[in-house]
């Protein structure tokens, strides 16, 4: 089992499995984004290994992301050989939805069991303005598709922007059938301060409009999570949550890895310590993989540094970090 020095147990692990993307999120990539060689990704079979590696030291969820992990050409030929060496791991996949429709099937087929969508806004040109590409009803339709599967967990992500908080209802009315919604806090991508929409500004919204009530047990690992019982439907419930990525933290209850689509590992988002996975999976380095992973852990510090800003509604922040897409948000 892996155990950081703050006694934090290490169980879930976030595997990037590209950099590429079909859409061009104006939070996540940066305009002059840099493509990763082809030869720097990691293959199928070593993600499969890391997997198995992984597993041994004690993770017990696994989470594929990117970049958009479902236009990695064969990307459920990791999921099956993961799944079939794995029968007890959770995997999950972050995915924007675009493509989701077309994997429906192999999602069901290797027992994915939990799919997140990301989703900012339900009004198709304000889709196109955030993203890039005019494919809203794709998603949307990905997203009908997997709510109607049995046994699969979905969760819509929505960053949310100062131009996009009136769209707030919108997109709860839309999560009325679905697992959760959840509302992030946008991060800068560099040290240059971006506007964002507070947690606490969040919350006050939700409040006029409908009654908010706080779930302590249900609360996630990042997201504070919300009970909402909306004015306009007496009957429904409503699962909200809150990832405060900036103004707060749930650094204390953190209990993740990242792998970078090019094999790096991070034990923070926030911290640029990386170690060479790649090279050693590659027989480029002749380190122990697992002494590697478990050192990692041992260093993985107490909390991160983004800086909090005074400005209370429409808050700034600064922080060094590179485009979302590359790590592996
Ligand atoms: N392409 C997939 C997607 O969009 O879901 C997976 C990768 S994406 C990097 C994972 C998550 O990171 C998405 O929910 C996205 O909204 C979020 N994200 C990206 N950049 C962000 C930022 N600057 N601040 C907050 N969340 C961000
Ligand atoms: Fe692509 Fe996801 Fe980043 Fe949007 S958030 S650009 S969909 S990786």
């Amino acid at each position: 089992m892996l155990v950081d020095s703050f006694g934090r147990t290490i169980d879930y692990v976030r595997i990037s499995v590209t950099d590429h993307c079909n859409l061009r999120c104006v939070y996540c990539m940066p305009a002059d984004i840099k493509w990763l060689p082809h030869e720097e990704i990691l293959r199928n079979e070593e993600i499969v290994r890391l997997v198995d590696v992984f597993v041994s030291l004690g993770i017990k969820k696994v989470r594929f992301t990117g970049g958009e992990p479902l236009l990695r050409k064969g990307f459920f030929d990791i999921v099956k050989q993961v799944r079939s060496n794995h029968k007890e791991l959770e995997i999950c996949i972050t995915t924007n939805g675009v493509l989701l429709e077309q994997y429906i099937d192999k999602i069901q087929e290797f027992n994915v069991q939990k799919v997140n969508v990301s989703l900012d806004s339900l009004n198709p040109d304000t889709f196109a303005k955030i993203t890039g590409v005019n494919a809203i009803h794709k998603v949307i339709n990905g997203i009908l598709k997997i709510t109607s599967l049995e046994g699969v967990e979905c969760k819509i992500n929505a960053v949310i922007m100062e131009s996009t908080l009136d769209e707030l209802e919108e997109l709860v009315r839309f999560a009325t059938n679905i697992h959760a919604i959840r509302f992030i806090e946008r991060m800068p991508l560099s040290n240059d301060p971006v506007p964002f929409v507070s947690a606490d500004t969040l919350l006050q919204k939700l409040e006029s409009l409908g009654t908010v009530q706080r779930k302590t047990t249900s609360d996630t690992h990042v997201a504070a999570m919300y009970r909402f019982l909306p004015r306009w439907d007496k009957r429904a419930v409503i699962n909200v949550g809150i990832i405060p990525a900036v103004s707060h933290r749930f650094c204390s209850k953190c209990n993740r890895l990242r792998v970078t689509s090019d094999g790096m590992l991070r034990a923070c988002l926030h911290d640029a310590t990386e170690y060479n996975l790649k090279k050693i999976l590659r027989g480029q380095l002749n380190n122990d993989i697992r002494e590697v992973i478990t050192n990692a852990v041992s260093h993985k510090k107490e909390g991160h540094s983004l800086m909090q800003c005074d400005d209370t509604a429409f808050n700034c922040s600064g922080m060094a970090m590179h485009s979302m897409s590359k790590i592996g948000g």
